[in-house]
């Protein structure tokens, strides 16, 4: 049977850090400020930004959300963004997805200052994770690294695949795992023949919010699963990994929830964190 990788058990003692940092830039009269802002009424999006604000408020951040009406105008949201760039208090910006479909998202996202970009969504930033030389990373992708190396799972040389192609998810997570000299494939719904891929992944990992998608069948013996979605089935939280039936044959495999979930926001707490001391020179 696959050992869990604990991802709750990481990010407790990451935060546990964190917060040693963060009390470390207030002694020297530095408190980072993260600002949030969220365009319209998505429930999701609502669970989410409490989330951030339990775990900013439990390391000393202070996060702000700036709550914009469902009908919002790019040019407003473009004015806020150029405000917050312009204030020096402020550390980190990230919008909250989704956005209202009158957004130009990624033209918003090119305004923010990419020395705030906690998401690192700009494109100068992207640009750095594929050239290697990155300031920022997106928190998922972190917090996926960050478990790996906490269960000294090595990435030299293992054919890792993805599902999932999305700029928050996949191809980030590429580009770190290639920096680690993974051999890596990123696969999505239109790809054919999925089984050919996942069968011969050594880390296999899902983020494709499809419940229960991966079947044993598609999974290699002794591989290690990494399950990113979260969905809800039946009243319950689940990702996309059948995971009672994919436990019997992984070596190593993530909780859902448990897993990837608590790792995510504590990593962007991790950049938030980051941002701060670079802009502080510390
Ligand atoms: P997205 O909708 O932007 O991307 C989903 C990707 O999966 C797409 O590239 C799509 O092509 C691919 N896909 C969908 N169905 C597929 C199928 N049947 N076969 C192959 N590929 C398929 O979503 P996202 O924002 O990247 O999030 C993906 C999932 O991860 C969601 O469930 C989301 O809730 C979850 N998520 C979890 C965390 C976390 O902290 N655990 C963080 C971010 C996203």
């Amino acid at each position: 049977m696959g050992q869990l990788l604990d991802g709750q058990l990481l990010a407790d003692l990451r935060t546990g850090k964190l917060k040693e940092s963060v009390n470390k830039l207030k002694a020297g009269g530095i408190i980072p400020c993260f600002c949030v802002i969220n365009i319209g009424n998505d429930p999701s999006s609502q669970i989410y930004l409490k989330t951030k604000k339990r775990k900013a408020d439990e390391i000393g951040i202070v996060q702000k959300v700036y709550q914009l009406p469902e009908n919002e105008t790019q040019a407003d949201l473009l004015a806020l963004i150029d405000r917050l760039n312009a204030d020096q208090k402020v550390d980190g910006i990230m919008i909250q997805l989704p956005a209202p479909k009158q957004i130009n998202l990624n033209q918003a996202l090119e305004r923010i200052d990419p020395e705030k970009d906690v998401d690192c969504l700009t494109p100068s930033n992207v640009g750095r994770l594929w050239r290697g030389d990155h300031f920022v990373e997106p928190a998922t992708a972190h917090g996926i690294l960050a478990l790996l190396d906490h269960y000294q799972l090595n990435l030299q040389g293992q054919n890792v695949v993805i599902i999932g192609r999305s700029s928050i998810v996949g191809k980030p997570l590429a580009a770190l795992m290639l920096e680690r000299d993974a051999t890596v494939s990123i696969l999505h719904a239109k790809t054919q023949n999925l089984a050919a891929y996942t069968k011969r992944a050594d880390i296999l990992v899902s983020a494709a919010g499809q419940a229960g998608m991966i079947t044993a069948k598609l999974v290699k013996k002794d591989a290690i699963v990494i399950d990113v979605g979260i969905n809800r089935q039946n009243g319950k939280t689940v990702g996309d990994v059948d995971f009672d039936a994919v436990r019997q044959k992984a070596k190593y495999l993530t909780p859902v929830p448990g897993g990837i979930g608590p790792l995510t926001v504590e990593s962007l707490m991790e950049q938030v964190v980051n941002l701060t001391r670079r802009k502080n020179g510390r």
